[in-house]
C-alpha cells in the first residue's frame, strides 16, 4: 500500500509517452526504486544488525591481540593461562562474526532474489505491451531489450544486496575502530588516523576495485567480439552464399587485436594502482611505528595501549577499505535504475507487482457498452493518412475503404504500396494521424483494445511459430482447457495441413523448433492459417497469408476460406491475382492509394491498373 500511495502522488500522467526517449534525473528514479524497498524492510533490518555485529568485531579484536602481545613479555604459568582465555575469546568473536556473516548473506541474497524477479518480470511485461511502433524505433532494437533484461535487473542486485552490506560493514568498522582508539589514547589516535586512514582505506578500495574492474572491461571487450562472432554464425548461410568467410574472419581477427591492445593497457594500469598501494599501505605502517615507538620510549604510552591502537587503525582501515570496494558502483545502478523506471508504462506504476493482466499504452476512449461482434463487421477506413513514427513521408494518403458485413475483400497491388500497413492499421499495431477506422460504425478506439483485437484473426506475411509443438502452437489460438481435438482437427484441416501433420510419426506432438525452423514456409503458414481459424473470428485478416503455398494447395485453401469465410468479414492482402478473383471486392493500391475499385468481372472490364496486373501474371484476359 506504501507503494501505491507513492506511485499516485505521483504527478507525472502525461508525460509518459515521451518517456523512453527523456530520461527523468537518475537521483529520482533512484530513489522511487530504492522507497519500493519498503516492503524488505525486515531483511535491512537484519542486514544492518549483522553489519554492526561483523564491523564493529574488529575493534574487540583490536583488543583481544593487544592483551595477546602485552603478554608476551610475561613468563611462565600467568602467560599460559592469559593466553588459553584470549584465544578462547577470539574463537567466541570468530563463532560471533561467522554467525554475522550467515545472517548477512542470507538477507541480503533474499533482498536481491526478491527484488530481481520483481523487476524482470515486470520489465519483461513492459517491453511485451509496448506500442508495435516502440519497435521501430533505434534504441529498442531486440537485441538491446533482451540484453537490458538480462542486465539491468541485475545491476540493481548491486546495490540492494551483498553489496550495500559489505558498505555497511565497513562503516561500522570504521567507527568502532576510531572510538576504541580514542579511548585508548587520542593523541596517537589522532596522528595515526589523520596520517594514515585516509591512505590505507583508499589503498584497500583501489586494489580490489581495479582488480574487479579490469576483469569487467576484460570481459566487455571480448563481449563485443564475441557479439560480431555470433551475428556472424547465426548467419552462415548468407556469409556462405556471399563467400564472405574471409572477409569476416579478418574482421574478427582485427576485433580480438583491438581488444587486446586495450585490455593489455587496462593491465598495465592496474598493475600500477596495485603496487602503488602495497608500498604505501607499509609506509604508513612504518610511520605509525616510528611514533608510537617514540611515545613508548617517552612513557607516555603503555604497549598495550600502542598496540590496541595499532592495530585497530592500520588493520581496520585495511579491511574497511576492502569492503568498500565491493560496494555499489553508484554510477552504474543509477543508469540501470534509470532504464527500469524509463521502461515503465503508467499503468503499471499503478500496481508493479500484482497486476496479473497485461495492459497496453494504447489511449484508450471505451463506450460504455461497446462489444466488438462476434460475427462479421462492417469495416469502413475514412479519409486516412498514416505515416510510419520513424519516417518522414506518409505511406497512405488519403485513403479511404469501405468493406460490408460478410464480405470477402482483397486488397492487391505492387509491394511497397502500403498494403500490410492498412492490416496494421485494423489491428492497431499503428493509429492514424488522420482519419478514423469504423467497426460496425462505431471508432475501432472505442472498444476494449484486448477485446477488439480478439474479434480479430490475423496471418502475416511471415507466420511465426512458437517452441513447442504443433498442438500448442494451433491452440494458441484458442481456449486451450476447452478446445476438443475434434475442433483442433477440423481447423487444421480447414488449413489443409491435417493430413502432413498425421504422416509425421509424432502427430500433432511434433516439435516445430524455435521459430519453427523445423518446417517449410508454406507448412507454417498453413499451421498459423489454423491458429487463426480455430479462433473463430469475426474478421479474418489474411497478408499473404497464402503466398508460400503452391498453386494446388493455394485453391484448396480458398476454398477452406470461402466456406468458413461466410458469415464473417475477410480482408485478404494478396500478390498472386488468381487468389482474389472471387472476391467480392477488390481494392487496387498505389503508392498508398486506392485507384480502383470493383469485383474482378468489373475490373477488367475497365482495362485499367488491374487488368494490366492480371495481364502480367498471364491470367485468362477476355
Ligand atoms: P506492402 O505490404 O504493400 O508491400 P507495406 O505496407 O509493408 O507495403 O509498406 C509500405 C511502405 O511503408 C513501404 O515503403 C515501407 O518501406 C514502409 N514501411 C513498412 N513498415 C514500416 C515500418 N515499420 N517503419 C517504417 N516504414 C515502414
Ligand atoms: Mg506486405
Amino acid at each position: 500500500e506504501a507503494l501505491q500511495t507513492l506511485v499516485e502522488t505521483e504527478p507525472r500522467a502525461k508525460k509518459s509517452v515521451a518517456k523512453f526517449s527523456k530520461p527523468r534525473s537518475l537521483f529520482r528514479s533512484f530513489g522511487m526504486l530504492l522507497a519500493e524497498q519498503k516492503r524488505n524492510w525486515l531483511y535491512y533490518f537484519i542486514m544492518l544488525i549483522s553489519a554492526m555485529g561483523a564491523g564493529s568485531s574488529s575493534a574487540l579484536q583490536a583488543y583481544l591481540f593487544a592483551r595477546l602481545f602485552t603478554g608476551f613479555a610475561y613468563w611462565g604459568e600467568y602467560l599460559r593461562t592469559s593466553t588459553n582465555f584470549l584465544c578462547l575469546m577470539l574463537l567466541v568473536v570468530a563463532a560471533g562474526i561467522g554467525l554475522s556473516y550467515f545472517a548477512l548473506g542470507w538477507a541480503s541474497n533474499t533482498v536481491s532474489v526478491r527484488t530481481t524477479t520483481i523487476y524482470r518480470k515486470e520489465y519483461f511485461r513492459n517491453i511485451i505491451s509496448k506500442r508495435i511502433s516502440f519497435f521501430d524505433g533505434e534504441e529498442s532494437s531486440i537485441g538491446m531489450l533482451t540484453a537490458r533484461l538480462a542486465t539491468d535487473p541485475t545491476q540493481l542486485q548491486q546495490l540492494l544486496g551483498i553489496n550495500m552490506a559489505m558498505v555497511f560493514i565497513s562503516v561500522f568498522n570504521v567507527v568502532a575502530c576510531v572510538t576504541i582508539s580514542f579511548y585508548f589514547g587520542w593523541k596517537f589516535a589522532l596522528v595515526v588516523i589523520c596520517a594514515s586512514m585516509p591512505i590505507i582505506l583508499a589503498s584497500g578500495y583501489y586494489r580490489v576495485r581495479y582488480e574487479v574492474e579490469f576483469e569487467a572491461r576484460n570481459n566487455q571487450v571480448f563481449a563485443e567480439s564475441a557479439k560480431f562472432a555470433t551475428e556472424a554464425i547465426r548467419a552462415t548461410r548468407t556469409v556462405a552464399s556471399l563467400t564472405l568467410e574471409d572477409t569476416i574472419c579478418s574482421r574478427y581477427q582485427k576485433l580480438l587485436q583491438d581488444h587486446i591492445k586495450k585490455s593489455f593497457q587496462a593491465a598495465r594500469f592496474s598493475s600500477l594502482v596495485f603496487a602503488a598501494s602495497d608500498s604505501m599501505v607499509l609506509l604508513c605502517m612504518a610511520f605509525a611505528l616510528w611514533y608510537g615507538g617514540r611515545l613508548m620510549a617517552s612513557y607516555e604510552y603503555y604497549p598495550f595501549n600502542f598496540f590496541i591502537i595499532y592495530i585497530a587503525i592500520i588493520q581496520g582501515s585495511m579491511a574497511a577499505g576492502q569492503w568498500l570496494s565491493f560496494g555499489p558502483n553508484i554510477a552504474q545502478v543509477s543508469a540501470a535504475a534509470n532504464r527500469i523506471q524509463s521502461m515503465r508504462s503508467k499503468e503499471h506504476d499503478h500496481d508493479i507487482i500484482n497486476s496479473s493482466s497485461i495492459i497496453t499504452e494504447f489511449e484508450e476512449n471505451p463506450v460504455p457498452g461497446a462489444v466488438p461482434p462476434y460475427k462479421g463487421a462492417d469495416i469502413e477506413l475514412k479519409n486516412i493518412w498514416f505515416q510510419y513514427p520513424t519516417r518522414d513521408t506518409p505511406v497512405l494518403q488519403d485513403l479511404s475503404i469501405s468493406i460490408q458485413h460478410g464480405q470477402f475483400a482483397a486488397i492487391v497491388g505492387p509491394s511497397g504500396s502500403g498494403k500490410t500497413t492498412i492490416i496494421s492499421l485494423l489491428e492497431r499495431f499503428y493509429e492514424p494521424q488522420e482519419g478514423s477506422i469504423l467497426y460496425n460504425s462505431l471508432e475501432i478506439k472505442s472498444f476494449p483494445l484486448h477485446q477488439y483485437r480478439k474479434s480479430l484473426s490475423l496471418v502475416a506475411q511471415e507466420p511465426y511459430l512458437f517452441r513447442g509443438t504443433i498442438r500448442d502452437n494451433v491452440l494458441l489460438g484458442a481456449d486451450a482447457a476447452t478446445t476438443t481435438e475434434d475442433v483442433l482437427h477440423q481447423a487444421c484441416r480447414d488449413a489443409g495441413i491435417h493430413a502432413f501433420i498425421t504422416s509425421l510419426p509424432e502427430g500433432y506432438d511434433t516439435d516445430v523448433g524455435t521459430g519453427g525452423v523445423a518446417l517449410s514456409g508454406g507448412q507454417k503458414q498453413r499451421i498459423s492459417i489454423a491458429r487463426a481459424l480455430i479462433r473463430d473470428p469475426a474478421v479474418l485478416l489474411l497478408d499473404e497469408a497464402t503466398s508460400s503455398l503452391d498453386s494446388e494447395t493455394e485453391k484448396e485453401v480458398q476454398e477452406v476460406f470461402e466456406q468458413t469465410g461466410k458469415g464473417r468479414t475477410m480482408i485478404v492482402v494478396a500478390h498472386r491475382l488468381a487468389t482474389v478473383q472471387k472476391a467480392d471486392v477488390i481494392f487496387v493500391m498505389r503508392d498508398g492509394r486506392v485507384v480502383e475499385t470493383g469485383n474482378h468481372g468489373r475490373l477488367l472490364r475497365a482495362r485499367g491498373v488491374y487488368w494490366q496486373m492480371c495481364q502480367a501474371q498471364t491470367l485468362s484476359v477476355p
